[in-house]
């Protein structure tokens, strides 16, 4: 498999145990999988994955930020939020990596109210993997914000997984290695990022990453 050099001039010297910040809505959890079952049985509407070629909601659902913003707060507080399963492999591979011996940590955008609830999910499908679990409040109304980059660099991450080009640009532009999970919204994912289809894919570079 040929890997991009930048991504692995920028890790080689790491050690073989790494502190990898892991993303959980649509990298490791499928999330937008729920939400559409949400959003098209309250709204009528047949909306698939492959139509989010961004993933800010409003701009494929239309309206403004903040009706999204309000959408959304309502999934999260609906069944519909418990219906959010893991990505394909992800639980095997994230299994795997943490009995190689590196340190996972969860970073989300997700806000802090969240916690208890995305807690109970990560000891549901992730049990003993996690050192730690990180709420950027990206999106949230009130309370502190943090960058994804700023929560890797005060943490020690050598190494982050994401889907959402916000956070891959913000971590590649402070000279964190990204791994991004793919998703139509990444198709093109920035440079001295690398992006994969597949958990096994994730399992695979980071074998290598760790072994040079
Ligand atoms: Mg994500």
């Amino acid at each position: 498999m040929i890997i991009k050099s930048s991504l692995l001039k920028s890790i080689h010297l790491k050690p073989q145990y790494m502190h990898i910040a892991v993303d959980l809505d649509d990298s490791s959890l499928d999330t937008l999988t729920a939400v559409l079952l949400y959003y098209n049985q309250k709204h009528g509407t047949f909306l698939k994955r492959e139509n989010f070629f961004v993933y800010r909601f409003n701009e494929v659902w239309g309206g403004t930020l903040q009706e999204a913003i309000n959408e959304m707060g309502e999934f999260y507080l609906s069944e519909y939020f418990e219906k959010i399963t893991p990505m394909p492999d992800s639980e095997r591979t994230l299994r795997l990596l943490h009995e190689d011996g590196h340190k996972l940590s969860v970073v989300t955008g997700r806000e802090p109210f969240l916690s208890e609830k995305t807690e109970k999910c990560i000891e549901k499908y992730f049990p003993g993997i996690f050192s730690g679990i990180y709420f950027a409040n990206t999106y949230g109304l009130t309370g502190t914000k943090m960058k994804k980059s700023e929560i890797c660099i005060k943490n020690g991450v050598d190494l982050i997984i994401d889907d959402d080009l916000m956070h891959i640009s913000d971590c590649v532009d402070a000279q964190i290695p990204v791994l991004v999970y793919g998703n139509p919204w990444n198709e093109i994912s920035p440079k001295g990022s690398l992006r994969l289809k597949h958990w096994n894919e994730v399992l695979e570079i980071i074998r290598i990453l760790s072994s040079v």
